[in-house]
């Protein structure tokens, strides 16, 4: 019997469970050493999730900043009308605040495509919303 030759051995493609999504995919067998397997369609996947996570954070920071200037206003407001409108302002951008925290949490567990999509559009019917 031979022995593999161990340069060549380098070259020789496997196929693999991905860690994340199960599905068999091919590596080289050097690759073996490097950690988790993970499949192509799920690094994609996750470049995606961390995309749309950051763009959340981006507008939940605009979305505090908002409210922070809004209760400023009603502060110094005495108009009674005037502040049921703030305070209208306020209560209607902490309620996109609190769905946007849920959509972060959703998007943190999601491992499928589809899902990233309709979040993305989730996410652009919450920006319309606070604006
Ligand atoms: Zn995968």
């Amino acid at each position: 019997m031979n022995m593999p030759d161990s340069n060549n051995d380098k070259f020789v493609l496997k196929l693999v469970p991905c860690a994340r999504c199960g599905n068999p995919f091919m590596i080289k067998s050097d690759q073996l050493k490097s950690g988790e397997l993970i499949c192509d369609n799920c690094v994609k996947l996750e470049q995606r999730k961390k995309q749309l996570t950051s763009s959340v954070i981006e507008s939940q920071k605009e979305i505090k900043t908002s409210i922070k200037e809004y209760e400023d206003k009603l502060k110094l407001e005495d108009s009674q009308e005037q502040k049921i409108i703030f305070y209208e302002k306020i209560k209607k951008k902490s309620e996109i605040l609190t769905k946007s925290i849920v959509l972060l949490k959703k998007i943190e567990k999601t491992n499928d495509e589809k899902y990233i999509e309709e979040y993305k559009q989730l996410f652009e019917k919450l920006k319309k919303e606070s604006s």
